[in-house]
């Protein structure tokens, strides 16, 4: 082990709050959310806690959408594409709001049939069924 990582495993316990239920969000309190070599928190925990660090080109996530939380439990390793959503709205994730649009206009106007829309959008035929009798995108 070397000093630097010393350095930093010390800072980072620092900034660690003293109150660590294993369940509950660890709201980084330190200011400075880096730690030397540009480490970010989270990656120090998520490394201290896995024994390696975070491997390149991937990111870490908060599950619980803390910005500030440090709890190993709480965060993920992911691909930085899948960062930009970490909350899925519920239902078929495939699909975008638009094509949504379109399915239901589909089946209003019956210029398709459900099993041709399934084809075309690439989902299955019960996603197709569930969005146009209103169980899923019901904000849409
Ligand atoms: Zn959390």
């Amino acid at each position: 082990m070397s000093r630097s990582q010393d350095r930093w495993r010390i800072l980072f316990e620092n900034g660690l709050p003293s109150e660590r239920p294993p369940d509950a969000c660890w709201d980084w309190r330190a200011r400075c959310s880096r730690l030397p070599g540009d480490l970010p928190v989270h990656h120090a925990s998520w490394q201290l806690d896995h024994g390696e660090p975070v491997p390149r080109g991937k990111v870490i996530i908060q599950t619980c959408g803390n910005s500030r939380c440090v709890n190993p439990a709480h965060l993920v390793l992911r691909s930085p594409d899948a960062k930009a959503s970490p909350r899925q709205p519920k239902g078929p994730a495939k699909l975008t709001p638009a094509q949504v649009q379109v399915i239901r206009e589909l089946d209003a106007t019956g210029r398709k049939t459900k099993a041709e829309m399934a084809r075309q959008f690439r989902v299955a035929f019960s996603t197709i069924a569930s969005i146009c009798n209103g169980e899923h995108w019901q904000d849409i």
